[in-house]
């Protein structure tokens, strides 16, 4: 093709695009080029070029069209693309007359492949433009293709991109575009995190580092005005448990004279990832996002906001952070814009030392009735240095440096290979996961239960319900608990075996993996994630995630360095625990039960409370587990729900065994067995004691009776309890074990007078709780409700429901 044809060629394409996309952008300069390709490429309504010609925009010393029929099915790019490729034997450059001064992106498209001789993947070499350095001794190894973004403010008539081949080696490319674009879309300046001052960029060439679609959704290159790629948030969030993935995008509305879709297309401001506070209305944890950076640079973040009525509270206000510093205070998005109407904010931060940008949303100074924060859309850009670099050099001479290694000596050599190689695994699983990630978020967006396996009604609706953020990719597991290996098993229980596992984050976590392919395991998981997605508490066990890729049933839980309740009791090695250390366990998990019964409109039934399912953090606080069983409390007008017999032997409440009748007061039943527990340090049913000890619950309660509990008392805690707190904590087991439900107390009143115990304990005078009121009214002294005048005895148990008292402690007790 003559240099004549070539440039009629990319008129023609210009004028095509110009047709298709007469309602988009239509850029002034517009050079698409699929490199090494002799035919021109459609891409949505974008037509790149093939560069099989001596076009007058490439010089080089020698034309070398490589191609490769390799599929690339990875890529949210077009993959014809990839499939050419111009080899530079040489330095060489392409030239694009401007005619328009201003910005303009240059994207490079790259994915190496094997031709004839040419291994892409061994090509070394640097590309620069108008005296800026994009890319230094740069080589790509075998992977997913990789597409970078820079850039540049044009000023001359010409844009010139120069590949220079390092020694011995060559450049290559498969695909290039230029444009202008629109003025508004990179600012002259922007304000630099804690100080006053704004700070140019106008000079400046810019890499984008990261392009994100907050939300769990990505957005594709041909559904975005300027042909973008928005990648999902759902693998750069960290404790995803706190996120809230929400999406509205009819309720984007770009107003006149505002925000337009050339900042970010609606589909980017109609998703978004909000603080998840619904359950713990006093959270004071922030939604964190962490990135990969180079140090040593400035950036320019730009947050896209937009308020699509996902939030149950009208005023939408909160602080935004970078790596802890603080970006805007008590942000009020509702008076920045209004319902639907996209906003954004850009601001430079500069990272001296730190590989990680970590980006924070959370609860302002102003208390909301909810905290909320919000985040739709975040671009990270690196900005050049004064040396007109945006290649990080301390990379270049680690690799230098290796390069010499490799000379040296054989034993150095192949120090150096190892390290690479290990560098090489790490890299293509970390873009192998990303890119599993990709492809997981869009196939969660395009779920369909009829695709699922092995379906049934049940299993649909575990996935039609909003628990996408939770949802985790089984190579992400595989990875956490090194393919499951069973030296990383800390327990097995009824659903299966439990693996120690570590999130890519750092996050310590329990992986509880499932067995049974029973209707019945399915169940249990299903309930266990609907329960914990809905209640956050601190003495509820977390949900980090499940996966339930290829019939797995996976839950993912915060994990517990201390196991369970039960191993520090009895049948282990493990140091007793003291009086206190009980006292304080049974108040958490007391606390937490009583945060499942009152903590929304229905109260929600445990049914398997027993010391096994009681978890201990590395501090010794208690965590309540394991709610496969759980079951949705009566309703108002009604007193029980009728339900088949479930829970574990020894832990029944006789009135539900019985009746079927199940109320919370069934939960308090198998507290109070876990009290004796706590109490008497061995199992509920011991059939190697004599006849009459084999029963706890029958043996202990005797004893209680006869006031003679100290026959009882795990010889481990001998001369440490104080007799007016084993009195007191002697008289809650026993109230918890009434016969009637309706004797005994609420979890309410068992923490209050459990915090009582605790008293007597720790009071010199041995009587704060019978006769020193001030002491109690320490905990409720914030809700103005005055107790001074109580005098606590196990008789105002039954009779005084505190229980609108306590509710409102447990919010208190939340933060
Ligand atoms: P079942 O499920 O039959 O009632 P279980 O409650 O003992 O029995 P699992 O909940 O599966 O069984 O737990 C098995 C073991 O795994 C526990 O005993 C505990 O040691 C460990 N484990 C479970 N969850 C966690 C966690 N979040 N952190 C640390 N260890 C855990």
């Amino acid at each position: 093709m003559s240099t004549k044809n070539f440039d009629l060629l990319m008129w023609v394409s210009s004028i095509l695009c110009l047709i298709c996309v007469s309602y988009g952008y239509n850029p002034i300069d517009n050079y698409l080029i699929d490199c090494g390709s002799r035919t021109n490429e459609s891409v949505g309504d974008r037509i790149f070029v093939g560069d099989n010609s001596d076009s007058s925009i490439l010089s080089t010393p020698q034309k070398i069209l490589a191609n490769t029929t390799l599929e690339i099915t990875s890529s949210p790019y077009n993959s014809t693309l990839f499939q050419t490729a111009r080899i530079l034997d040489g330095p060489s450059s392409y030239t694009f007359p401007t005619k328009k001064h201003g910005r303009h992106w240059i994207r490079l498209y790259f994915f190496p492949f094997n031709y004839q001789n040419y291994n892409l993947s061994t090509a070394k070499f640097s590309v620069s433009a108008q005296n800026i350095t994009l890319l230094k001794e740069f080589q790509i190894e075998s992977g997913p293709p990789q597409v970078k973004e820079y850039s540049l403010n044009i000023t001359q008539s010409n844009l010139t991109l120069t590949f220079t081949p390092s020694s011995n080696s060559f450049a290559f490319i498969n695909a290039l575009e230029v444009f202008s674009l629109p003025d508004e879309l990179i600012p002259e300046s922007a304000p630099a995190i804690g100080t006053q001052n704004n700070y140019s960029v106008s000079n400046k060439a810019l890499e984008t580092v990261e392009r994100v679609d907050m939300g769990n959704k990505s957005v594709y290159p041909q559904d975005d005005t300027l042909w973008r790629l928005w990648v999902s948030d759902d693998t750069y969030v960290i404790h995803n448990y706190l996120a809230k993935f929400v999406s509205n995008t009819t309720a984007v509305n770009f107003t006149k004279g505002g925000v337009t879709d050339i900042i970010a297309p609606s589909s980017v401001y109609g998703t978004a990832t909000q603080l998840d506070s619904e359950h713990d209305p006093n959270t004071k944890a922030n939604v964190t996002w962490r990135f990969d950076v180079d140090p040593g640079f400035e950036y320019l973040v730009r947050f896209h906001f937009c308020d699509i009525g996902s939030m149950s509270s009208p005023s939408i206000s909160f602080n935004v952070y970078i790596n802890s510093m603080l970006v805007v205070r008590n942000f009020d998005l509702s008076s920045r814009s209004g319902l639907g109407v996209p906003y954004y904010m850009d601001v430079i931060t500069k990272l001296s030392d730190s590989l990680k940008l970590n980006v924070s949303v959370g609860p302002s100074d102003i208390g909301n009735s909810y905290p909320n924060a919000i985040l739709n859309g975040l671009e990270i850009m690196k900005i050049s240095n004064p040396k007109g670099s945006l290649v990080f050099e301390s990379d270049l001479k680690k690799s230098s440096k290796m390069k010499v290694g490799l000379i040296v000596g054989l034993a150095s050599g192949m120090f150096t290979a190892v390290t690479l190689a290990i560098i090489l695994f790490v890299l293509c699983r970390r873009r192998r996961l990303r890119y599993a990630h990709v492809g997981h978020s869009k196939a969660v967006e395009n779920f369909a239960p009829n695709e699922m396996e092995n379906n049934s009604p049940n299993r649909a609706a575990i996935f039609s319900s909003s628990k996408f953020g939770y949802r985790f990719p089984f190579v992400a597991i595989q990875e956490a608990t090194d393919n499951f290996s069973e030296s990383l098993v800390i327990g097995v229980g009824g659903f299966g075996k439990v693996y120690k596992g570590m999130l890519r984050d750092e996050t310590k976590v329990a992986v509880k993996r499932g067995v049974s392919h029973s209707q019945q395991g399915f169940a249990e998981f299903q309930t266990e994630i609907e329960m914990l997605s809905q209640f956050r508490h601190r003495h509820l066990v977390s949900l980090i995630g499940y996966c339930d890729e290829q019939n797995e049933m996976i839950i993912i839980y915060e994990y517990m360095e201390n196991g369970t309740l039960k191993n520090h009791l009895y049948g282990s090695d493990l140091p007793s625990l003291t009086w206190q250390q009980r006292l304080e366990i049974c108040i958490g998990s007391a606390r937490g039960l009583h945060y499942l019964h009152t903590g929304s409109a229905k109260a929600i039934i445990h049914r398997d409370v027993k010391s096994a399912n009681i978890l201990l953090d590395e501090n010794f606080m208690a965590k309540v587990a394991d709610f496969g069983l759980s079951k949705t409390g009566p309703e108002i007008d009604k007193t029980h729900v009728t339900t088949a017999v479930k829970g574990s032997f020894g832990y029944l409440d006789p009135e539900y065994l019985t009746r079927q009748q199940l109320t919370e007061k069934s939960d308090v039943y198998s507290f109070g067995v876990v009290m004796l527990e706590v109490l008497c340090g061995r199992p509920v049913i011991d059939p190697s004691l004599p006849r009459e000890k084999v029963n706890l619950v029958e043996w202990a309660t005797k004893s209680l009776k006869r006031e003679q509990l100290e026959e009882v008392v795990d010889p481990h805690l001998a001369g440490q309890i104080k007799p007016d707190s084993l009195m007191k904590f002697g008289e809650i087991a026993e109230k918890c074990l009434a016969e009637c439900g309706v004797d005994r107390p609420s979890m309410g009143d068992v923490f209050w007078n459990l915090e009582c115990a605790l008293q007597l304990q720790g009071s010199e005078k041995g009587s704060s709780c019978a006769g020193d009121p001030s002491s109690q009214v320490s905990h409720v002294n914030h809700l103005e409700i005055s107790v001074s005048t109580a005098q606590f005895s196990v008789g105002d148990i039954a009779g005084i429901s505190m229980s609108k008292v306590f509710a409102q402690m447990v919010k208190e007790d939340t933060r």
